[in-house]
């Protein structure tokens, strides 16, 4: 209760408001020391080829232990990262750490695997970050040609050609870059020959629905329309036989999703090179009409 010129007054507190604000609160503050306190952690989800059902490469997947409020995912998190500008730094670490690890864990097992790192927006504004990406890339010793920058397409509203000049700067250091979660953002169909592109990955949302009639043409024809402006096209979250399968006769390049592999954790990789690359080759390959 307040008193205003002699009148009482009731301020009443949405209670669920004020508890999402204190969550808010706690995550902004808490990103300023997940750095310095190492809670950050990468977990790799491989991306597979799906003619020959082999490994093409690994999404790196940031994720966030706080000490008191446990596991915090990317989705809550990032957003307030780019609002407070930790993720330029977060971003870099992720850059570092993932070129570190394909040369600690993926180097001898999958020696042509790609490494895709989603970048932000601050990133990708950053007139420095090409030149950050080239020195990692010379202290890590991953080549250029291995690294995949994974930008979306709300990113690129604000100016196509400041982006452009970037990506042009980018993409002469030899990395590739994919567009993510392709679909869900505005004009998308306008971007595809404006950006120099080498892969588009199709929203989950494009391919949830794909065994019905009408969604799954409308993702046919998606994927024909960027195969013939010679970009890749990646189907990500895969979660069923019927939708492997109808990508695949729909000759898409690369897929990536829960049915084949989770993100895995470091620990976890090891495990995954000796036991279930050959399991989802196996389903790949053997995907037929269920
Ligand atoms: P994204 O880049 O589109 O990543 C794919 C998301 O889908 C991941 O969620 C992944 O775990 C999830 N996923 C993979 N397969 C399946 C599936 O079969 N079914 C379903 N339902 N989901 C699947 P995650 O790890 O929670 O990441 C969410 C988003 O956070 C990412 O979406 C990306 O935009 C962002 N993000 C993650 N790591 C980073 C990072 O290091 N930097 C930046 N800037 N953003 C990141
Ligand atoms: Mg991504
Ligand atoms: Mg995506
Ligand atoms: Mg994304």
């Amino acid at each position: 209760c307040t008193k205003e010129q002699g009148q009482p007054s009731i301020m009443i507190y949405d209670v669920n408001l004020l508890k999402n604000q204190i969550h808010r609160l706690k995550l902004e503050e808490g990103l300023l020391q997940a750095l310095s306190n190492d809670e950050l952690e990468l977990h790799f989800q491989p991306q597979f080829n799906i003619h020959s059902g082999k490994v093409r490469g690994f999404e790196a997947l940031v994720r966030w232990q706080h000490p008191k409020l446990g596991a915090v995912s990317p989705g809550e998190f990032i957003p307030i990262a780019e609002e407070n500008g930790t993720i330029l730094p977060i971003g870099l670490w992720v850059l570092r750490r993932a070129c570190e690890l394909y040369q600690e864990m993926l180097m001898v097992p999958f020696p042509e695997a790609v490494i895709s790192v989603n970048i932000s927006a601050l990133q990708l504004n950053d007139s420095y970050f090409p030149k950050h990406v080239s020195q990692i890339l010379s202290e890590t010793g991953l080549p250029p040609h291995l690294l995949e920058l994974e930008i979306t397409e709300s990113m690129l509203i604000a100016s196509i050609d400041a982006a452009n000049i970037r990506l042009k700067e980018l993409t002469q250091l030899g990395v590739r870059i994919a567009l993510d979660d392709f679909g869900t953002g505005y004009s998308s169909l306008h971007y595809l020959n404006r950006l120099p592109l080498h892969l588009v990955k199709l929203d989950k949302s494009f391919i949830r629905d794909i065994c019905k009639n009408n969604e799954g043409r409308i993702t046919e024809s998606i994927i024909r329309l960027v195969q013939d402006l010679d970009i890749q096209a990646v189907a990500e979250g895969v979660e069923s036989y019927d939708q492997l399968y109808l990508l695949k006769t729909w000759k898409c390049d690369i897929v990536q999703g829960f049915l084949l592999s989770k993100p895995l954790r470091e620990q976890e990789i090891a495990a995954f090179i000796t036991k279930q690359t050959s399991v989802a080759e196996n389903v790949i390959t053997a995907s037929s009409h269920p």
